[in-house]
């Protein structure tokens, strides 16, 4: 196959700000640090299978995992939104490189 022309499709123009406070979320080694963080598309992850999600993101100064509801967040960041996964789950089996080693900063 030859691309005769290519796309250049882009995530939608988002951000949302949220405060870090490790709620919603699994049980994690983090504390949370209450810092507003500023979020970006590419800054959203998702953990669960099929349609059951938990969508959040991963605080840069301590690590904590904050969920953040699904309702805030357009369909298509959800989309293209890396997986994570605890180690030695069936979830983490099928998960990229990529994505695997996103979730060892859980
Ligand atoms: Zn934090």
């Amino acid at each position: 196959m030859k691309v005769k022309e290519k796309g250049n499709y882009k995530l939608p123009n988002w951000t949302l700000d949220v405060m870090c406070t490790g709620k919603g979320g699994w049980r994690q080694k983090h504390k949370p640090c209450y810092g507003t963080l500023t979020l970006e598309d590419g800054d959203i992850i998702k953990r669960g299978y099929d349609d059951d999600f938990d969508y959040g993101c991963i605080c840069p100064e301590c690590g904590c995992f904050t969920v953040i509801p699904r309702k805030d967040i357009p369909i298509e960041v959800q989309e293209y939104a890396p997986r994570i996964a605890g180690k030695g789950s069936d979830d983490y089996m099928r998960l990229t490189e990529e994505e695997k080693k996103l979730s060892e900063k859980l």
